[in-house]
């Protein structure tokens, strides 16, 4: 048995715009029902009792607004909560316990967000009934039976007290905008303010005004502000966006140490070492972005995240995506490289007043990607700004024959009109290549976006589209400063894959800035790494082979990687384990386990 799913996107149907071609084809409303009508709010509503399921409405629809879907009949009576009709809906909810850190994982849109605030009693779940004014009366009389029952049962009490960083740090300096040190004075309740600042490197940040945070200080800020309430429950919702490695380990740690004192933790995270290194368990939500996620049942963290990326859930034996995300990896050195640079550059030395970049020089050759890692603060995107003729150097010259593509960190909409318009007015094509089509376009869903405004998309949404914009154009090399920022773990290995593959197809070049080690894996084969002191002073080596600038890298950080044994994905060693000290000692610190797996013609 199957109970349907009706979900129609506000924002795109127009009902001013079409023919009303749902309404009219509807075989049901031919039959003289009321399956779909128009409201006067203007957009379609369909009936879920009446809808047969036969997808005509979905196909004729010209703005995509439409989703049928079918889902099992049992997971009607796990319905926690639904915004409204026709709108997207939450099954089952996460499990927190004390002392533990639980990690939740799935697509942008899936209703990770929201469970949170359910979690932390913002947000009071109606059941899937939208018209009644929900309780927590209602909620617990549900719960009966259920493990978090009990959490409910304080959070209706108020006995329960919950911390939570919100995902949306951006709006932090609207809430506060005065001193840095005032707002953590006001958040610490636990009188730890001297050990969290330290712990999250926040010193230089306290004298400074909230909304002159750079990204990341605002992110640390929020996640200090969060780990200082006294609290039972601390809910950490994408705590890593804007965050170099040394940062999210830091964060980590603090996490960690949130969960020994005996506190329950929730995290949200999309980079998939840093979750699979800070949490005990993982959930994972899966489902349709925007339509409806699931929360599946509690997995160790090694299995959880292997599930995600498989696509395949044992517990609950349900395959949630065709495919697997595999790594495919290549080991280090392995790409054979064109001799022929495409862009060279001298030493290179940029001065600003109180931060100066020195470079050392070096070649982009064709059909190579050149990944970026390294702190913040270094001078990473001065450099690629230079190299993308933004920027002037002090001293030193850039050599480009040709045309430089740049997707910039920052991303901002400031074009009035759609998604689509946007394409056409700032490439003067649509998005028809057929390799962007089948490597980006599809895979990253963008047809859904297109109809869209642009000032009203998500952080995701919106790199999405600087991404696809940045690849439809025809260039020699391809400059991405931070791309994964706000993707989902899907998103991020479509984007690596792609870029890597239609650069390489294409004969031009890349160079690529992100903080997701594993990001950086699949997409590069040199690298390129950034040393000193952030804020004051950056240091660039010339471009490297992977595995030393790996190894350069993960030496400043402290970091070793093994390789899980099923499926070759990077894992984080545990520091000053076996493993660890054994990989330092040999000085591997990423590519070390793939060489050694066993294999059979290793023999
Ligand atoms: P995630 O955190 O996994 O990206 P969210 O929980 O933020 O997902 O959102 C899940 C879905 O619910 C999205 O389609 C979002 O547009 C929708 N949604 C979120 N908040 C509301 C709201 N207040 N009213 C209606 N829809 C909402
Ligand atoms: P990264 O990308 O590695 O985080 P950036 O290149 O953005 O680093 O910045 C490096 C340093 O240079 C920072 O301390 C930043 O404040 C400073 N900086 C960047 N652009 C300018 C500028 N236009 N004027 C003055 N200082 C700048
Ligand atoms: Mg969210
Ligand atoms: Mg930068």
């Amino acid at each position: 048995m199957v109970h349907r799913v009706a979900v129609v996107d506000e924002d795109l149907c127009q009902s001013k715009k079409c023919g009303l071609e749902c309404i009219k084809d509807c075989p049901v409303n031919i039959n003289g029902e009321q399956c779909i009508v128009l409201p006067a709010n203007k957009v379609a509503l369909v009936s879920e009792e009446l809808c047969i399921g036969c997808g005509i409405c979905v196909k004729v629809c010209p703005f995509d607004a439409i989703d049928i879907l079918n889902l099992s009949e049992e997971l009607k009576a796990d319905k926690v909560h639904q915004y409204g009709v026709n709108s997207f809906r939450l099954f089952r909810l996460p499990i927190v316990r004390r002392g533990q850190v639980v990690g939740l994982v799935g697509r942008n849109g899936v209703g990770k967000s929201t469970a949170l605030r359910i979690l932390a009693g913002q947000l009071v779940p109606n059941l899937g009934d939208y018209e009644s004014e929900p309780t927590w009366d209602k909620f617990l009389a549900y719960l009966s039976g259920r493990e978090m029952k009990e959490h409910f049962e304080k959070i209706a009490d108020g006995e329960l007290r919950v911390s939570l960083k919100p995902q949306a740090v951006y709006k932090l300096p609207e809430a506060w905008k005065r001193e840095t040190k005032l707002l953590l004075e006001r958040m610490d309740e636990r009188g730890a303010i001297r050990e969290v600042v330290e712990a999250l490197n926040l010193e230089g940040t306290l004298g400074k005004l909230v909304p002159d945070l750079s990204g990341g200080e605002l992110q640390r800020v929020a996640v200090a502000a969060a780990a200082l309430k006294d609290a039972d429950l601390y809910l950490f919702d994408e705590p890593s966006s804007y965050n170099d490695v040394y940062q999210r380990l830091a964060v980590s740690k603090l996490i960690a140490r949130t969960a020994e004192a005996g506190k329950a933790v929730l995290v949200v995270e999309h980079d998939m070492a840093f979750l699979d290194y800070v949490t005990d368990y993982v959930q994972v939500i899966y489902g349709e972005p925007g339509a409806y996620g699931i929360v599946s049942g509690l997995y160790s963290s090694r299995t959880g995240i292997n599930a995600l990326l498989d696509g395949y859930l044992p517990q609950e034996n349900i395959r949630f995506r065709d495919h697997a995300v595999s790594f495919g990896q290549r080991a280090a050195g392995e790409t054979v490289e064109s001799e022929e640079a495409i862009a060279s550059y001298t030493a290179i030395r940029k001065s600003y007043p109180s931060f100066k970049l020195e470079a050392e020089g070096g070649d982009i050759t064709k059909g190579t990607i050149l990944g970026v890692v390294g702190a913040n603060a270094l001078g990473k995107t001065t450099f690629l700004k230079i190299i993308a003729g933004e920027e002037k150097p002090t001293r030193g010259k850039v050599k480009v024959g040709a045309k430089v593509a740049y997707k910039p960190q920052y991303l901002s909409s400031s074009f009035k009109g759609t998604v689509d318009e946007f394409f056409m007015s700032s490439l003067g094509t649509g998005l028809s290549e057929p390799d962007l089509q089948e490597s980006l376009v599809s895979p990253l869903r963008m047809e859904k976006l297109l109809a869209r405004q642009m000032d009203d998309l998500s952080g995701g949404e919106l790199q999405k589209v600087a991404i696809v914009a940045t690849m439809a154009r025809s260039a020699e090399v391809y400059a991405l400063d931070e791309p994964s920022a706000f993707l989902d773990v899907e998103d991020r290995f479509v984007v690596a894959r792609a870029v890597n593959k239609m650069v390489k197809a294409r004969g031009k070049s890349a160079i690529i800035i992100d903080h997701d080690l594993q990001v950086v894996d699949i997409v590069s084969d040199r690298l390129m790494v950034f040393s000193g002191e952030p804020g004051v002073s950056g240091a660039a080596s010339k471009p490297l082979a992977k595995e030393d600038g790996m190894n350069l890298f993960l030496r400043q950080v402290g970091l070793t990687y093994r390789r899980d044994v099923n499926t070759g994905r990077p894992r984080v060693n545990k520091p000053g384990s076996k493993l660890d000290r054994e990989q330092k000692e040999r000085g591997e610190y990423y590519y070390v386990a793939s060489r050694r797996e066993e294999s059979p013609e290793a023999g």
